[in-house]
């Protein structure tokens, strides 16, 4: 089968997009003095689906500039993540395990990770194509640090809606070039890493 290339151009306009999500960010984290360091947790353990090719094959970009030794223990660990996410969520538990491409607290792929790691932490909303607007309040520690400022009504958050309707773009631009439709995608990041770099449908 053959790998979905990446066009520069879209490229670039992903990342201009994480920019620019980093960048609301840390204005809202600035406004709540809020930030990781410190945190006893790691939300890399979280359990997320990531919904789009542009940012798997972007991931896949980044993994081709590690070692060959590198990837090879990545890919090792992503398979174990994968089986011990399958045996929980069997067993209806939402898995709380390691994400493959942390090592010793960091993430290996920094610069290429996906959106949902540049986005969770601080309070955020979105309105969907609906117009349904949903609210995230923010991580645990965050959540802490609004209580803290005892008052709900002058919290500052992030409005996603804008940045992601850019995502949809480049990613429909991208898959136009499909023969057929992908089904949706559904993934982990350990799965993305298991099944290689996204290929054309
Ligand atoms: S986003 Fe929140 S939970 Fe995650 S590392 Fe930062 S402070 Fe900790
Ligand atoms: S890609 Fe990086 S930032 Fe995202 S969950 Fe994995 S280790 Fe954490």
């Amino acid at each position: 089968m053959n790998e979905l290339a990446l066009p520069e151009p879209l490229v670039q306009r992903l990342k201009n997009i994480y920019r620019a999500m980093e960048e609301d960010y840390d204005e809202v984290a600035r406004q709540l003095r809020f930030g990781c360091s410190g945190c006893p947790d790691n939300c890399c353990d979280s359990y997320f689906l990531h919904h789009t090719s542009i940012e798997w094959a972007y991931l896949w970009q980044g993994m081709r500039q590690l070692s060959p030794e590198q990837q090879r223990e990545i890919l090792h660990r992503a398979a174990g993540v994968v089986r011990v996410c399958q045996e929980e969520l069997t067993h209806g538990r939402r898995p709380v395990v390691m994400c493959p491409l942390n090592e010793h607290g960091l993430c290996v792929l920094y610069p290429y990770r996906l959106l949902v790691c540049r986005t969770h932490g601080v309070p955020a909303v979105m309105t969907r194509p609906d117009g349904k607007r949903l609210s995230f309040p923010g991580c645990f520690r965050c959540q802490e640090v609004v209580r803290a400022r005892g008052n709900d009504a002058g919290v500052p958050f992030v409005d996603r809606t804008r940045l992601l309707q850019q995502l949809v773009m480049v990613e429909n631009e991208l898959t136009q070039r499909f023969r057929r439709p992908r089904p949706r995608i559904r993934m982990t990041i350990a799965e993305m890493l298991v099944e290689g770099p996204p290929t054309l449908p």
